[in-house]
């Protein structure tokens, strides 16, 4: 074999040795607007009592106007984080001990969280192996006469068919709950995703694609949910009286506030969510031109015409079989080509110890309580395809996004070309 194609893996050059740039989106304009919160000393405007100061300050409302207007609903509730967001949606949905919330098990753990955090039941749905969420297929048959709600999460930027779960939800009477913590602006049928549920969430943590270090956003078009997402954010126990509040439940709050710094930040970000999304895109259409050609890989789904999916992450399904390469070895020797290359993201949330020995608080609570009357299964099978992706077929990168350009899009196409004509020299060396 010549050397330029001779396995970095088993000693010949890598593709590149050149660090990619790191995305930094934070610029001058975000130091600006951080230094005019700085200047007015007014870091947060919170107060937990009756009057206006209970929905925060200037800069607080400015961004969650601003975001109302971006995504066209009627209401955006700041938080410090989606992890309390989501907290708060399942409280305002007024779910609690007796109920089962149908989510799926391939996302980031808060998703589920969410739901024991109010003594509720998480029960799991299988996803779909071509876009990893789940779906009106999977969510079906999970639906029991405990079932209050179902939490849709378009995972890596995929919009999820909303028609399908709305549908399903309003024939058994259910709250939607999207989380798009990996989806801002993505669109199902030309409308962003989180406006079709009850509640939708978005994470403005420093890993997601628009951030303010730690943050969150949840929407709504109703206007009660938007109240008592503002009591739960804002210690609503203490606040019920003098708002005349009369429905109590889950309205006992936490402090999920936004500061002011963190909301002069997200402003600025609003404003590059769309050429960052666009950026993605281009480069995710680019790659998946360069690498259609190689068989034993399914690349991303595109929706359809009228949809969007952002690549928050370039998933694939990789084929070991087809290959002849263990999904391990080959994910070694695409890295040794110098590419970041990562498999099988988290594993099914159900197999974590909380889930496994029932037990998230003193007692084994919510399993425990008499009022969850389900079967509660949490067994190895539970979710196949879900075990599957985790333990044998995804692999993803973070190839698809500013400031990086279709010259390393062309670097991760050769390392995969690459490995795939020395697979079978790659197999001897290693037998
Ligand atoms: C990041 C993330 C969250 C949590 O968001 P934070 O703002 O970090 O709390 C929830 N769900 C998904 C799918 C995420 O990726």
């Amino acid at each position: 074999m010549a050397s330029s194609t001779k396995l970095a893996l088993l000693g010949g050059n890598p593709v590149t040795i050149e660090p990619w740039p790191t995305s930094n989106t934070i610029g001058e304009e975000e130091k600006k607007s951080v230094c005019k919160v700085l200047d007015s000393g007014n870091l947060s405007q919170f107060r937990a009592s009756h009057g206006k100061d209970f929905l925060g300050g200037p800069v607080v409302n400015r961004l969650e106007a601003e975001w109302s207007q971006y995504f066209q609903v009627k209401h955006s509730v700041s938080m410090n984080s989606l992890t309390s967001g989501l907290f708060a949606c399942i409280g305002a949905a007024g779910i609690g001990s007796g109920d089962e919330v149908v989510v799926t098990p391939t996302t980031m753990i808060a998703s589920a969280t969410c739901i024991i955090a109010y003594g509720a039941i998480p029960v799991f749905a299988d996803i779909d192996p071509l876009n990893y969420c789940i779906s009106r297929r999977t969510i079906e048959p999970k639906i029991s006469p405990r079932t209050k709600a179902i939490l849709v999460v378009h995972l890596f930027g995929f919009p999820v068919n909303m028609d399908e779960i709305m549908n399903l939800a309003a024939e058994h009477g259910l709250f939607v709950i999207e989380d798009c913590a990996q989806a801002p602006s993505a669109t199902f049928k030309g409308q962003p995703v989180g406006t079709f549920g009850h509640m939708g969430g978005f994470s403005l943590n420093y890993h997601k694609t628009i951030h303010c270090g730690e943050g969150g956003i949840v929407v709504t078009n109703d206007d009660d949910l938007a109240i008592r997402l503002q009591l739960i954010r804002n210690h609503g126990e203490a606040v019920v009286q003098d708002r005349e509040i009369s429905n109590l439940v889950n309205a006992f709050g936490g402090n999920y506030r936004m500061t002011e710094l963190e909301a002069a930040i997200a402003g600025e970000q609003l404003k590059k969510l769309g050429w960052l999304t666009e950026a993605r895109i281009e480069l995710a259409g680019y790659l998946t031109e360069r690498l259609k050609g190689i068989p034993g890989l399914s690349l991303p789904v595109v929706p359809g015409p009228e949809s969007r999916h952002v690549y928050y992450v370039y998933a694939m399904g990789y084929d070991a079989k087809h290959w002849g390469i263990s999904r391990e070895l080959f994910v070694k020797a695409i890295n040794a080509e110098g590419i970041e290359l990562r498999d099988g993201y988290v594993r099914p949330i159900y197999l974590e110890p909380m889930y496994q020995q029932k037990m998230a608080f003193k007692g084994g609570i919510p399993f425990t309580s008499k009022e969850n009357t389900g079967d509660m299964n949490y067994a190895k099978g539970l979710c196949p395809v879900a075990e599957m992706v985790h333990e044998q077929t995804l692999v993803f990168g973070k190839f698809c996004r500013w400031p990086l350009t279709k010259q390393h899009i062309d670097q991760v196409a050769l390392a995969f070309e690459k490995v795939f004509e020395g697979k079978e020299e790659l197999t001897k060396a290693t037998c």
